[in-house]
């Protein structure tokens, strides 16, 4: 049985299990694999988006007219968006833009006795006004247009310091503004008349003037129009800074963090560079791409050539928390990356890889499937139980039934065999007719008689027993008196309980009610009890039959001073076949059905049937038969 539940049961068991883990892995196999070749798609296009947006880059910066003047060209550049910084190389590889600081150009009139006079009023005695008008002298008197600008500078510088502010102003906001100091530089070599202008601004120091807006929208403009090459790129960035320092609310000029980038990028003192790729540069962070011809090198940031990459990224269709990046050469790339690409060419060393921190996101892309297995799974499984469970219990039964029929087969064989062989050598004896003794015969056939009582009383069980067990047994349904049946069996038991060695009393209650049943099987019942009460004594017999009433039952008991049951015997006495002692049942004629019969038919009566006994000290056996509705009313307290 054990192992044929093992086979219905565990090994297909067994291989549901195998097949469902095999199936859920191969499922998330599927997925992964799914995904990473739909991510895989996903970057390559982006990695062609994003060659394809460096080479329009490179393209863009080898379209630059050449005859554009450097300045404007950077501005371009930078103001259009194709590079954060540039710089400007001329065919023989010199900078053109921005221009490194030209030396001071020196001036005779600085060295004139005029000149030096008004400056030892200034710079020694600080007497301003003085100066102020020595400046002024001078700027009257000169004609040329250099050493004139510098001179109302000059005046102008002294008035400021000697508190006439609103006159300083004028010189510089009206006289300086004149055309024709447009052009005048200072020693520096740099532009007079945006720089007085800025002195202008710091002069006043107050936005709510209408000079001071004016002023500083001409400046503004003049700092952002990078088609006057007389301002240098280091003036520019200076007045640009301290523009920005007067007016932090002002809108920062855009060209300013380029012109940082670009002065930063020539302290490193590069070489010139030509075409190619993306590369790193001398600055860190900072990434060049250069013109075939060499004329341009644009710079990135890589801040900005990150966040261009991002916005692409944007793009994608990708589950919430995958993480793509984009990383120059030499970035350590993490290990587990889920999915990645890289460049050659325009990009070369840059890789574009895409990370699942979370994988569980993958296992519940399978998870639908996965639960589809597994309800399959758990189906089936309850299916082969279900099956296994059915077919336990008819196989049980069948064993049970076939069981049943050998021991029957078997205990017939062997009951019928001796009485019949006993009653078979009497009948011999007697035909041969060597008894001629009237008393012998007469023995003789009384011991026939009585073999064939015990034998009748076998068929009778066997056949009660083979109805009990096709349910094929029916009763009668009529009144009787209670008392009838305990008289009935009494009687019958009668002679052979009334002897030496046996001591037989009857009590019965009188006004026992009526009860419902089968008059013939009832005493029956009484007759198997009594029987068994006078087999299974020894010795000196003390049997006692009881009729009483109880609780609306009528109440049979049987008692005997015999062998007793053990309470584990007490439990199974009612069962089929089963005997305490074989030996000593068999001797007296019994088969193991009489108290299974007696079971049978008391419950077919609504009864029930116990015993109440100790291993050598006797059993009573107690039927209880209940008593109708009607006749216990009338009958009863
Ligand atoms: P059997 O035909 O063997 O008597 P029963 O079904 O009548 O079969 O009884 C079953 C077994 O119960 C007997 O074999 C016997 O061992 C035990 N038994 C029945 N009645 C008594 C009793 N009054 N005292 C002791 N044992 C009893």
């Amino acid at each position: 049985m054990l192992i044929l539940l093992f086979v219905v049961v565990v090994v297909p068991t067994v291989c549901v299990l195998w097949f469902m883990t095999e199936a859920m892995r191969n499922q998330r196999l599927a997925v992964r694999q799914e995904l990473t070749t739909l991510y895989r798609g996903q970057l390559v296009g982006l990695g062609q988006e994003l060659r394809t947006f460096w080479e329009r880059k490179q393209l863009a910066l080898a379209s630059m007219d050449p005859d554009t003047p450097a300045a404007e060209l950077f501005a371009e550049l930078v103001r259009s968006g194709v590079a954060d910084s540039a710089i400007v190389y001329d065919s023989s590889g010199r900078v053109l833009h921005p221009p490194r600081p030209e030396p001071r150009t020196n001036d005779r009139t600085a060295n004139s006795m005029e000149w030096l006079a008004a400056q030892e009023l200034e710079f020694k005695r600080f007497d301003y006004a003085a100066a102020a008008r020595a400046y002024a002298r001078i700027a009257k008197d000169v004609n040329e247009p250099n050493v004139a600008a510098r001179a109302f500078q000059a005046q102008a510088r002294c008035l400021g310091k000697a508190g006439r502010k609103k006159t300083a102003v004028k010189v510089l906001t009206e006289t300086l503004t004149q055309p024709r100091f447009r052009r005048a530089l200072d020693l520096q070599g740099r532009l007079i008349a945006p720089s007085a202008q800025l002195m202008a601004l710091q002069l006043m120091d107050d936005p709510e003037l209408e000079t001071y807006g004016r002023t500083a929208d001409r400046l503004r403009a003049q700092l952002s129009d990078y088609s006057d090459p007389a301002l240098t790129a280091t003036q520019r960035r200076f007045l640009m800074k301290q523009f920005g320092a007067l007016m932090p609310e002002a809108p920062a000029f855009t060209t300013l963090e380029a012109l940082d980038l670009a002065f930063r990028y020539l302290e490193s003192d590069p070489p010139p560079r030509r075409g190619g790729s993306l590369g790193s540069s001398e600055l860190p962070g900072v990434w060049r791409l250069a013109s075939q011809d060499g004329r341009l090198v644009a710079m990135f940031r890589e801040r900005s050539v990150k966040a261009q990459a991002g916005s692409l990224i944007a793009n994608l269709a990708l589950p919430e928390d995958a993480v793509v990046a984009f990383s120059p050469p030499g970035t350590a790339t993490q290990e587990l990356s889920f999915a990645s690409v890289s460049f050659e060419g325009i990009l070369p060393g840059w890789r574009l890889t895409l990370h699942l921190p979370d994988q569980r996101l993958l296992d519940s892309a399978a998870s639908e499937q996965i639960a589809a297995y597994l309800w399959t799974g758990i189906l089936v499984i309850a299916l082969i139980v279900v099956v296994a469970v059915v077919i336990a219990r008819s196989v049980g039964r069948q064993m049970k039934l076939t069981q049943l029929k050998n021991n029957l087969i078997a205990t017939v064989s062997h009951e019928l065999k001796t009485p019949l062989a006993s009653m078979r050598l009497l009948v011999d004896t007697l035909l041969e007719g060597h008894t001629h003794d009237e008393p012998r015969v007469r023995e003789y056939l009384e011991l026939i008689a009585k073999e064939n009582v015990r034998l009748s009383r076998l068929i009778e069980h066997f056949l009660a027993f083979s109805r009990m067990e096709r349910n094929k047994q029916t009763f009668e349904r009529v009144e009787i008196q209670a008392q009838d049946i305990a008289t009935a069996a009494a009687e019958a038991v009668n002679e052979r309980f009334h002897s030496a060695h046996c001591r037989f009393d009857v009590n019965i209650e009188p006004n026992l009610p009526k009860i419902v049943g089968d008059a013939d099987v009832l005493v029956t019942v009484m007759l198997n009890l009594l029987d068994n009460a006078y087999k299974y004594s020894e010795g000196d017999k003390h049997i006692v039959l009881r009729a009483y009433s109880e609780n609306a039952h009528v109440c049979f008991e049987v008692q005997d001073n015999g062998i007793g049951l053990s309470h584990k015997a007490a439990k199974r006495v009612f069962q089929r076949f089963y005997q305490v002692d074989q030996s000593l049942s068999r001797g007296s004629g019994g088969v193991g059905l009489g108290l299974s019969i007696v079971q049978f038919i008391v419950k077919a009566h609504g009864g029930s049937v116990s015993v109440a006994s100790q291993a050598g000290e006797g059993s009573t056996f107690t039927v209880k038969l209940p008593v109708p509705e009607t006749e216990d009313r009338s009958d009863g307290p």
